[in-house]
């Protein structure tokens, strides 16, 4: 008579709840639909996931990168993952436990996976990932970007910041709270780089008792600070009052944000991301494309670039904004003041009562031809930040711009993703 056959071990993909800003990042990535959410934790499906490894290198925290080994007959199951607080350590596992881990569930290394690793990149646990080839922007930075840190600060141990300036940047007149918020980090190193976020934790508990979760927001400022020469960064923050469906909604940490005094200190997490990161060689040109305060990491940028416009090393830089008036958009002063032979800012206001709606993506369209030059050169990366709503329209205008311009996008697509040029964080 043949033995039983030794319980079979499967490698579980979780999530760390204790250091996942909840940026939707991996459910938006999984090409298997495998990662889902309540309002406290991300999960990952052991019946769904298969281990493709997608969602890792976009992961801005590394808390996606997580595994335990348990009996492929006893994961930890989706409501235990909605409880956790934190990971649970290594289980024993049963001596007769088969010493093989289940083969679907394993990732693959990137050559059994058929990636090209030439652009591969090591995320913060140093393992070196290949890009995630299923996602519509890139999952590594332009070659030349300059190092990012990441996760210096973690929940339980974050960061004091103390609020330097906080001032409104839309009209008085217009529902459009949108606040300029500056955070000095006084002697504790905090370095970042345009492009990255940080995560804010809001004082106070949630409905369920628990301390709120980190809420993520992109610089506003460049490398070198706010106040060039100062540990200081900035903020872009809307005040929330209404949820997706137009309900009445108080944000919990736009309106803690929005209501913080000169010298009021915030705990602040991070910093996060390490792709969506601006090039740092001589001639590199910006195609930025935003709406509303997806506009931060593209002022982070432009700002980086005028300090540098003595040096004659900039490349092109091209914007597109997207706001419903003028006066609802953050920063428009500032902006209109830069000169013309610097920035080519191109503004789709949606609901101005004199022009017709219009969209960045309208405006993509509207200029094809410089738009196609830009895309041609190698020096270029585009950033798209904003509304979620966006991401496709954007895609479509540039695609309309190649494909008219006699080019095929598909492949010009995959370059961009595969050179770290073409970046997406949108919400
Ligand atoms: P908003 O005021 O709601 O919208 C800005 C503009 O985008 C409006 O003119 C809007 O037009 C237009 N728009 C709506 N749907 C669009 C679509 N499908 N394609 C192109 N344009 C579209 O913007 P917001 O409230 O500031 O939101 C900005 C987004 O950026 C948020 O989702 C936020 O989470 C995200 N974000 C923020 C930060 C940050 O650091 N604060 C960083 C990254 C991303 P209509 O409303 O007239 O249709």
């Amino acid at each position: 008579m043949n033995a039983p056959l030794p319980p079979e071990v499967l490698k579980q993909h979780l999530i760390d709840p204790e250091i996942c800003i909840r940026c939707n990042t991996c459910e938006e990535t999984c090409p298997v639909d495998a990662i889902t959410h309540d309002g406290t934790n991300y999960v990952v499906d052991p019946a769904i996931c298969n281990g493709c490894m997608a969602c890792v290198p976009p992961c801005p925290t590394g808390s996606i990168d997580n595994w335990r080994l348990v009996l492929k007959a006893e994961p930890y199951t989706l409501d235990e993952q909605f409880g956790w607080d934190e990971l649970p350590g290594e289980k024993a596992l049963p001596d007769s436990a088969s010493t093989e881990v289940a083969g679907d569930v394993i990732p693959p290394s990137a050559d059994e996976a058929g990636v090209d690793t030439s652009t591969a990149v090591e995320i913060d646990t140093g393992t070196p990932i290949a890009p995630a080839i299923s996602v519509a922007g890139a999952t590594i930075p332009p070659w030349s970007a300059a190092h990012p840190y990441v996760n210096l600060y973690a929940h339980k141990t974050p960061v004091t910041a103390t609020v330097v300036g906080n001032y409104r940047v839309t009209d008085d007149d217009t529902d459009s709270d949108i606040h300029h918020i500056v955070l000095d980090f006084g002697n504790a190193p905090f370095p970042v780089l345009e492009g990255q976020s940080i995560g804010i934790l809001a004082p106070g508990t949630d409905a369920n008792g628990r301390p709120h979760h980190a809420r993520q927001y992109s610089l506003a400022s460049p490398r070198d600070g706010e106040r060039p020469g100062y540990n200081n960064l900035s903020l872009t923050v809307k005040r929330v009052t209404e949820d997706h469906q137009g309900q009445p909604a108080k944000g919990v940490c736009s309106n803690y944000l929005c209501d913080l005094a000169k010298n009021d200190t915030v705990q602040v997490i991070g910093p996060f991301g390490n792709t969506f990161l601006m090039p740092n060689h001589a001639g590199a040109n910006l195609m930025m494309i935003c709406t509303g305060t997806g506009s931060a990491p593209m002022r982070a940028m432009t700002e980086r670039y005028r300090r540098r416009i003595a040096r004659g090393t900039n490349g092109r830089l091209m914007l597109f904004f997207g706001a419903r008036t003028q006066r609802e958009l953050p920063y428009f002063g500032p902006l209109m003041k830069l000169p013309r032979d610097f920035i080519d800012i191109n503004l789709a206001l949606s609901r101005d009562t004199e022009q017709p709606r219009r969209y960045v993506q309208d405006l993509i369209r509207e200029r094809a031809s410089d738009v196609l030059t830009l895309l041609h050169d190698t020096n270029t990366c585009i950033y798209v930040c904003g509304l979620k709503g966006m991401e496709t329209g954007v895609l479509d205008a540039l695609r309309d711009v190649v494909v008219q311009g006699g080019q095929d996008w598909t492949i010009l697509h995959d370059i961009l993703r595969r050179e770290g040029r073409l970046h997406f964080e949108t919400y």
